[in-house]
């Protein structure tokens, strides 16, 4: 493999630092630093994602005549690099990553024109509607019901676990148009209007106690909802196939940029928190070990990064490795907010520490980093369950990677 960096690429890698440099807002970076899970108010989300539409740098994956940059898979990594370095806001997935390549391989002409351009510019805020109480590993069970009648579906069931869909205008749904035959061949794939009569989005307040509004996921009811038969991608009963294909977007990130900017902040926490002999804690042998340990592994799941990075370009698929993106990436996210728990130390313990963080008139309790300590040790066991759980990637790996069965 070739991993040596071009002068172009360290050109245009200037060129990202500049730009964020000059785009991202010093309060909005404030608030990112402070946010529990990583997001922002819909306002926030929607000017970073418009601006990075305005530049050329929106719809990363997208192929050039529909407006994507084509970056290099080196630029790519590059991109990610300075935007995880400067803390940038992440790219929300469910437009532009999950939804678009299932409209641009399956949707009608008529669908990629209604819908492509407001998904690249960030016009319309989109979320996924696949899980359902009763269907979640086991998707193909779900039960949400679209029912044709004359130019509509009429839909009926609840989704959940719907990631930020409070901000959504629209979500894409796996529904079921059929009981019959195999559960696979009765589900279709509906785009539906959130703002359709007889929706009710519903907040899942979660462990790390964000306030309502400022919720991470939600169940989403459905009843009595007319769907257009015109929102319908490809064939009924053929959603199963789109489904799976979505998922390949979904699982495929590079987790190393974001993983090296989380160790320097735990870095700077622990020079600066004491331990038990009164010496900073990144001098005591047993903690400066577990950050040393840390920092190998990161170092590991960079290189399989690069590596893979390095088969892209010369036209590969990432295929199922990345599951093991998927697995690694986020036992090692966790295992950074565990080693962030234990350098705070009781200043984790008060539960509701937020108020600072939101802007409300109520000092931190303890140093300002240790507010968001426990809600992002607690919001960051959800890492290793979306996007399909971590045994569910460990199943695909060793059937597909290691060739068991
Ligand atoms: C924060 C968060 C955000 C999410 N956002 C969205 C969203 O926006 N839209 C959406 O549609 N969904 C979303 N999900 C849902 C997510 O995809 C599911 O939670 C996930 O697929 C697991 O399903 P489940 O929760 O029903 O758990 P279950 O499937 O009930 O699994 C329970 C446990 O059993 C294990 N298990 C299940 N089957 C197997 C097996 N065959 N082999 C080994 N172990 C197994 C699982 O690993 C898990 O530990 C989100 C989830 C979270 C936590």
């Amino acid at each position: 493999m070739d991993l040596k960096f071009s002068a172009e690429d360290f050109e245009f890698q200037k060129e990202v630092r500049a730009w964020i440099e000059e785009n991202y807002p010093q309060e909005m970076r404030e608030r990112h630093k402070r946010s529990a899970n990583g997001h922002l108010s819909r306002e926030d989300h929607m000017y970073w994602q418009q601006a990075l539409y305005k530049k050329g740098w929106a719809g990363l994956d997208w192929p050039g005549e529909l407006g994507g940059p084509e970056f290099t898979p080196t630029q790519r990594y590059l991109f990610d690099l300075e935007m995880a370095a400067a803390d940038t806001p992440g790219i929300l997935p469910f437009g532009q990553t999950m939804v678009a390549p299932v409209i641009m391989k399956y949707g009608s002409e008529e669908q990629k024109q209604r819908f492509l351009p407001d998904i690249l510019a960030s016009r319309v805020w989109w979320c996924q509607g696949y899980s359902e109480p009763g269907a979640g590993s086991d998707l193909a069970s779900l039960r949400t019901k679209a029912e044709r009648d004359g130019d509509y579906y009429v839909v009926n069931g609840t989704k959940t676990w719907n990631t930020l869909g409070q901000h959504a205008d629209w979500i894409f749904c796996l529904v079921r148009t059929s009981d019959d035959g195999p559960r696979q061949q009765g589900i279709s794939f509906l785009l539906i209007d959130m703002k359709s009569p007889g929706i009710e989005v519903q907040p899942i307040i979660t462990l790390d106690n964000p306030p309502e509004g400022y919720q991470e996921i939600n169940m989403v009811h459905f009843t009595d909802v007319k769907v257009p038969v015109e929102n319908l991608i490809g064939e009924e009963g053929k959603g199963w196939t789109y489904a799976k294909y979505l998922l390949e977007f979904e699982r495929g990130n590079a987790y190393s940029h974001g993983l090296k900017a989380s160790l320097k902040e735990l870095r700077k926490i622990a020079a600066v928190e004491l331990s038990s002999d009164g010496r900073p804690l990144s001098e005591d042998a047993d903690f400066a070990r577990k950050l040393s340990e840390a920092e190998i592994a990161i170092r590991a799941m960079e290189f399989t990064e690069l590596r893979i990075l390095s088969s892209l370009a010369t036209g590969k698929n990432v295929g199922p490795e990345s599951s093991l993106l998927k697995c690694r990436g986020t036992e090692l996210q966790q295992l950074l907010t565990e080693l962030a728990v234990e350098a705070v130390g009781n200043y984790t313990v008060p539960f509701d520490n937020t108020g600072a963080i939101l802007g409300m008139n109520a000092d931190f309790i303890g140093p300002e980093y240790a507010a968001a300590t426990a809600p992002r040790y607690f919001n960051n066991r959800k890492v290793a369950i979306y996007a399909g759980s971590n045994e569910i990637q460990r199943n695909i790996m060793a059937k597909l990677v290691l060739g068991l069965t």
